[in-house]
């Protein structure tokens, strides 16, 4: 069984849009166990969309089309589908009802170049649209089938799960299901995680484990097959206990969890406030933490103290340790931590200050340099990263960010 996905429209091969449906198409047939071996975009030119569709039938036992399924002269789905198979289009009278219905509930005049989205290859089923105008396609030319869907990303994801995925269940396309887990990891680098998993990342291992690496954060990929969900996650359940047991500390979450999450868990976990203090990152911090909802009782709030007259006069850092020591050292950013700590009222708080780039680096202090401060009711700390001096401006804020969050998640899970 192998599946081409083809995305139509002028604008995805000349690089004004970017084709996200094919890869949201390939990770939803890929869980249904579905290969997708093809992705191919076309522009809007009817001889062209006719070939791919030929090239396509022959090589492929699936396709999904998305785009091309629009009221205008540049949508050619339908025609350019007609022409390969060599059948005429024809009007589906409930294909026309559904669009008038629409645009009825929308309290919208339809215009008469509406009608063509009722016209489809003779012999093909059309899919219900419920939130848009362009009717599906389910068509079979010969062995191959033919799945014809709108461009609109939210019209298609919609369609595909509620029209597509039980034909597809239906006409025998789905032989078993194939899941996938994700536990991430935060602190080491991945080839140091590697070499503690070498056995898990084994090829041919099943089920299998793929590593990666996303802005410092390590993600596990356990994947399997079975005949259904429930199956194939057992099969998964002893690798990820393993990797549970291995890795601890390191994980900071599981999915689409990462640092900010596994420190909000250990927040609520141990019903603990936390307050920041902000130079280089500008915010960071806090904007991460405030971006996850319901965090009020936990984060009681940060100050961007990017000036050393923020830092003493709203933190109360002593000007005389900013002029002995200068404001990215070890003791500006406990003083940092401390004074968001006092100010904030709160159970723990972090400070950090350092070089984030790309000027203002010395060798004694490069860019990269940045010094992160924890205090608590039982004391502060503080702790020096070197993330430079090659690494950008943005990343040396979002590493330090992560550092500082990930400090303050291990110093509550100890307790
Ligand atoms: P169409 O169905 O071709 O009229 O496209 C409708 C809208 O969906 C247009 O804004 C397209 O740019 C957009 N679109 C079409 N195909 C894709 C795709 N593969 N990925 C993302 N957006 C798309
Ligand atoms: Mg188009």
């Amino acid at each position: 069984m192998k599946a081409e996905i083809i995305a139509a429209g002028s604008e995805l091969v000349s690089g004004q849009k970017l084709d996200t449906n094919s890869r949201w198409i390939s990770r939803k047939l890929q869980s249904l166990g579905i290969d997708v071996r093809f992705h191919t975009a076309i522009g809007d030119d009817l001889a062209e969309n006719v070939a791919a569709f030929r090239i396509a039938a022959d090589r492929a036992d699936l396709v999904i089309v998305g785009g091309g399924l629009g009221p205008t002269q540049d949508d050619l789905t339908r025609e350019a589908l007609a022409r390969a198979a060599n059948v005429s289009l024809a009007e589906i009278p409930e294909a026309l009802r559904e669009i008038q219905a629409l645009f009825a509930s929308r309290k919208r005049e339809m215009s008469e170049r509406n009608r063509v989205q009722a016209l489809l290859p003779t012999g093909a089923e059309s899919l219900t649209n419920r939130v848009g105008t362009a009717p599906g396609i389910w068509f079979r030319v010969d062995n191959t089938t033919f799945v014809c869907l709108p461009g609109v990303p939210y019209e298609l994801m919609i369609m595909f799960d509620e029209q597509v995925v039980p034909r597809l269940r239906a006409n025998g396309f789905v032989a078993g299901v194939i899941v996938h887990h994700v536990i991430n990891l935060f602190g080491k680098g991945e080839s140091d995680i590697e070499a503690k998993a070498l056995d898990l990342t084994a090829r041919g291992r099943v089920p299998e484990v793929g590593i990666t690496a996303s802005d410092a954060t390590i993600s596990f990929r356990v994947s399997s097959a079975g005949a259904n969900e429930a199956e194939a996650r057992e099969l998964l359940e002893p690798t990820l206990q393993e990797i549970r047991r291995r890795f601890g500390p390191l994980i900071v979450g599981e999915g689409d969890e990462n640092v900010v999450d596994g420190l909000i868990a250990q927040l609520r976990r141990t019903g603990s406030t936390l307050a920041t203090a902000e130079s280089c990152t500008g915010g960071l911090i806090a904007r991460r933490i405030t971006a996850i909802p319901d965090v009020s009782p936990f984060f009681l709030g940060g100050v961007v103290c990017y000036s050393n007259d923020a830092k003493v006069n709203l933190l109360g850092v002593p000007r005389d340790l900013i002029d002995r020591f200068g404001a990215v050292s070890p003791e500006v950013a406990e003083a940092l931590a401390n004074g968001a700590r006092q100010r904030f009222r709160s159970d723990i708080a972090l400070g950090v200050t350092g070089v984030a780039g790309p000027s203002g680096g010395t060798d004694e202090k490069p860019v990269g340099l940045v010094y992160l401060g924890l205090s608590s009711s039982e004391g502060s700390w503080t702790r020096k990263l070197e993330l430079g001096p090659e690494q950008p401006r943005d990343i040396i804020q979002s590493r330090s960010c992560k550092h500082a969050m990930n400090w303050a998640r291990l110093y509550l899970r100890d307790r």
